[in-house]
């Protein structure tokens, strides 16, 4: 979480997938401005705060059975729970799949909204139903609604639906514990290692697909390359920002992809210096990177940019 960003106007907790329901539902029924809240751990709010209403979700049951056969266990998870916990509890239960969750601070709701994943594995690949609310109405959905992309879904598109989801299905496949254990732990292991401990977001932008751009990047690690995957550090790293800053606000030395605040920053010093960082990798290598944290709240009349950079979300 950034710890920055100023209140929600109006804001509400609610403690159960009926009574996120039923919030969102009203809201949308009434046409009121509506935001979930995880964790928070992904968003950048506005200074000036978030308008409308703010749901803050804490609404973490969490229920798993097997299958007949036992080849596989079924988890009903409200989208509060913290995704940590559910790799936890499923681990518990024998499951493999959610080893990559380790290290990604947030809700099941936060993750899907952005199909969070680490080491070649994502949330979306486990999930066999949701159940949203939407349009003033509950209902289950399969998970291509979602449109899952990398680091995307509808939700995070310009204008989605007012959606709020409710809870999950998943299918998890049946695992060793000792590999569960070990790949867990060495997963966390790297992150210790490569992540800075301030407040962040985690990664701000996207690693860019790009395969031309890869073969024509000196130094990039032969595995990336051959993948067509260039880090938006590597990238910022390159751009010779590494440790620059605005205000309260720095481009980590540790991983230049990480935005720290580590001077008291406001949430505008935020997006300036993402911004920055953006200009001045366009400027270099002619490659337009994307946010993977959100801007929430109103942002509309922000004019902080340093330069025009094409706007991909246009
Ligand atoms: C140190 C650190 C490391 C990280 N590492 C990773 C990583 O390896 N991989 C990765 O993918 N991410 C990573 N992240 C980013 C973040 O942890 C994930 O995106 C996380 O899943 C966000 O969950 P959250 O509950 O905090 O969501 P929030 O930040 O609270 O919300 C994110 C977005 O989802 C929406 N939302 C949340 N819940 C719901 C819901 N129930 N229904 C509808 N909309 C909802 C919010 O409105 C917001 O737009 C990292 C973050 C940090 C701080």
């Amino acid at each position: 979480m950034l710890r920055v960003g100023g209140c929600a106007e109006h804001y509400v907790a609610v403690r159960t997938a009926n009574d996120l329901a039923g919030h969102a539902i009203q809201a949308q029924r009434s046409g009121l401005r509506t935001t979930i809240l995880g964790w928070g751990s992904n968003v950048v709010p506005a200074d000036d705060g978030v308008p409308g209403l703010v749901i803050h979700n804490l609404a973490t049951r969490i229920e798993i059975t097997a299958t007949e056969g036992g080849g596989q266990g079924l988890v009903l998870a409200e989208s509060g729970c913290s995704f940590q916990e559910l790799f936890l509890r499923s681990a518990q239960a024998g499951l493999r799949g959610l080893e990559f969750a380790v290290g990604i601070p947030g809700t099941l709701g936060g993750a899907l909204v952005s199909n969070a994943g680490a080491y070649r594995s994502n949330v979306s690949e486990f999930l066999t139903a949701l159940e949203i609310a939407v349009d003033g109405e509950r209902r289950w959905v399969d998970p291509s609604w979602m449109e899952f992309a990398y680091r995307d879904s509808i939700l995070r598109r310009p204008n989605p639906p007012a959606c709020a989801i409710v809870q999950v299905r998943m299918a998890l496949p049946k695992g060793d514990p000792k590999r569960i254990y070990d790949e867990a732990r060495e997963y966390q292991r790297q992150r210790i290692a490569k992540q800075p401990p301030q407040s962040s977001v985690g990664s701000f932008f996207k690693n860019v697909n790009d395969h031309g751009l890869a073969e024509r990047l000196a130094g990039l690690p032969e595995g990336l390359r051959r993948a067509g995957v260039v880090p938006a550090g590597f990238l910022i790293e390159r751009a010779g920002l590494g440790g620059h800053r605005v205000g309260g606000a720095s481009l980590s030395r540790r991983h230049a992809n990480f935005i720290v605040n580590d001077r008291g920053a406001t949430a505008s010093d935020v997006r300036r210096l993402a911004e920055h960082a953006q200009w001045r990798v366009w400027e270099t290598f002619g490659v337009l990177i994307e946010e993977e944290a959100l801007y929430l709240g109103d942002w509309s009349g922000w004019d902080g940019r340093d330069a025009p950079v094409p706007d991909s979300k246009a």
